[in-house]
């Protein structure tokens, strides 16, 4: 892999481990476990983990698990399994909710420096006195409660006193400060609502502002790593940390991932699921880590645009089919090839005998290192693409019509010498004759056609099931896409074809076997089965961008 020029966040460490600020560096993953990994987050796994690989440092996963209504333990689960299968070990398996005592006595603390008050104004009169950001805001009427009364209604929030929303804790900072979120920001909330690991032991969440930095302080993270959209929050980070006098971790920021022709909010995707416009979270189609593992995709080739990619300090718009050629990339090296013809039209070998078979060797991928073949049998009535053969072709169509030559891949050539048509003038059958001293690697050249072609034998084949996949989104750039974002979907995304035919190999290979169609795409195998019980394959991506231009 080329060296690369390193990129801010590197050299920020670099310089702190040169100046002796850090022997080691500590990142963190903080997902929150309220739905399914994405491609963005995979760049932020790809980052952080990164990071503590070159630097030989770690990399703690922590579950930001403060938002007791919207997490489950599903998701929980299906994000380890995420960033297990993209090549990543974490340190620590951690939690947010394993710190809610620690960061109610930080709370507390504070509250005792005279740094945060209890304030029973509603959300609209806390909204109100906030003022604007060219009007300075208003101290609430609760500013000045004593410590003594702010500890004690602090620890009757905590003890359920209170309904939902009736009071809150705010840090008191500056309501004049330019900065909004410095205006006595919110810190904890009352929220009777049960916790997928706490149960109902709290009844009281501290808020993301509250627990992030904390968390990290308390695992001595030394690199905190985040999008752009927490820039304004930093000083709020920085203030925390040093009224607490904790370890100080630093927050950094880079922008967020987005792509084209996609939509990343989990919201967004959960609206989905829940609307039935996909299967479900791994739907091939959706950009999620499971959806990707399930259309083919390889961690390697998400760790390598991850790293194409780098990081940037503003906003930007990656195209979707940078991703793609990384995919085709990898599974060009590591595709098993195999022959399936989508649209088959019959084809007979007149001098081949009927009832007879011969079977040929076909190699499973020309890039291996190591070769390995299957078989492939031939027999005198096979099937070939539709498209693959012309009455009255152009002058540039290298594939089969009356007269022409093809190579059948892996076998020999042949010739066309008639056809037979139905009443509506489609093709019923090609009829041919091959020439047996052409065969595959036999090294006579005498004769030369210029197309090769696939096929599957008429007995000896397997009817399959193919999902071909296409984008969900007709728009480039969904974050400024008009109207609802639903609006916009593909409705050609998902192409059902139940009339395809491969060879029988396919009945041998390991499950989740990369494959290449030959001159069809990249496929894998579905934990489905299609039409009929068939084996079913999902297009991963096509062999070329067909989109582009
Ligand atoms: P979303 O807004 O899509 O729901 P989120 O930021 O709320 O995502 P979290 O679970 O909080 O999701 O994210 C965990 C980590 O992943 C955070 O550090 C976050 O910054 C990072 N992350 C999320 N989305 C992206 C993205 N599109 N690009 C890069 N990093 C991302
Ligand atoms: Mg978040
Ligand atoms: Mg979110």
């Amino acid at each position: 892999s080329e060296e690369k020029s390193l990129n801010f966040i590197e050299e920020i460490i670099e310089n702190d481990l040169k100046s002796g600020k850090y022997n080691q560096i500590l990142t963190r993953f903080p997902p929150e476990p309220n739905g399914y990994l994405h491609i963005g987050h995979a760049k932020s796994i790809c980052l952080n983990f990164g990071l503590a690989a070159r630097y030989n440092g770690k990399t703690n996963l922590r579950f930001d698990d403060t938002n007791p209504e919207k997490e489950e333990t599903e998701y929980v689960e299906s994000i380890k399994a995420d960033i297990k299968w993209l090549g990543f070990d974490w340190a620590k398996e951690l939690y947010t909710s394993d710190y809610f005592e620690q960061l109610y006595q930080f709370a507390v603390v504070l509250i005792k420096k005279g740094l945060a008050y209890v304030d029973d104004s509603t959300s609209e009169q806390i909204a109100h006195e906030k003022g604007t950001p060219t009007t300075p805001g208003v101290n609430s009427p609760y500013r000045n409660r004593t410590v003594e009364e702010n500890v004690e209604l602090f620890e009757q929030m905590r003890a359920g006193k209170f309904k939902d929303g009736e009071k809150v804790l705010r840090a008191k900072i500056d309501m004049a400060a330019p900065n909004m979120l410095l205006r006595d920001p919110l810190i904890y909330r009352i929220k009777h609502a049960t916790h997928h690991r706490t149960g109902d032991q709290w009844c009281i969440y501290p808020m993301y502002d509250f627990a992030h930095g904390q968390s990290d302080s308390i695992e001595k993270i030394t690199h905190s790593i985040c999008t752009l959209e927490f820039v304004p929050h930093r000083p709020l980070y920085d203030w925390l940390i040093e009224q607490l006098e904790i370890f100080p971790s630093h927050q950094y920021e880079f922008a967020r991932l987005n792509m084209t022709y996609t939509v990343m909010s989990k919201r967004k995707l959960l609206q989905l699921v829940n609307d039935k416009i996909v299967e479900g979270w791994d739907d091939p189609r959706m950009p999620t880590i499971s959806g990707m593992r399930r259309r083919g995709y390889t961690p390697k080739a998400i760790r390598e645009f991850s790293r194409q990619i780098g990081v940037a300090k503003r906003e930007n718009l990656i195209d979707l089919s940078l991703l793609e050629f990384f995919v085709r990339e990898d599974l060009n090296e590591t595709a098993t090839r195999r022959m399936v013809v989508f649209d088959p039209v019959k084809l007979v070998i007149t001098n081949f005998e009927a009832g007879e078979v011969e079977y040929l060797e076909g190699e499973d991928n020309p890039e291996a290192t190591e070769k390995t073949y299957r078989k492939i049998p031939f027999t005198r009535e096979l099937y070939i693409e539709r498209e693959d053969f012309m009455v009255d072709p152009p002058k540039k169509f290298f594939r089969l019509a009356p007269e022409k030559m093809v190579r059948l891949k892996y076998g020999y050539i042949i010739q066309c010498d008639s056809f037979e048509q139905d009443d509506l003038g489609n093709i019923t059958q090609i009829n041919c004759t091959y020439f047996p001293e052409s065969k595959s690697g036999s090294g006579d050249n005498t004769l030369k056609a210029k197309g090769t072609l696939h096929w599957v034998s008429a007995t000896h084949h397997v009817p399959v099931t193919l999902q071909l996949y296409d984008r969900l989104f007709t728009v480039e750039d969904m974050n400024s896409a008009e109207g609802e974002y639903k609006d916009h979907l593909n409705p050609d995304s998902l192409i059902i074809n139940s009339h395809a035919l491969a060879e029988p190999a396919i009945l041998q290979d390991q499950p989740g076997q990369a494959y290449q169609f030959l001159r069809k795409g990249y496929f894998i195998q579905d934990k489905h089965s299609g039409a009929n019980g068939q084996p079913l394959f999902n297009r991963t991506v096509g062999l070329k961008d067909s989109w582009a231009k």
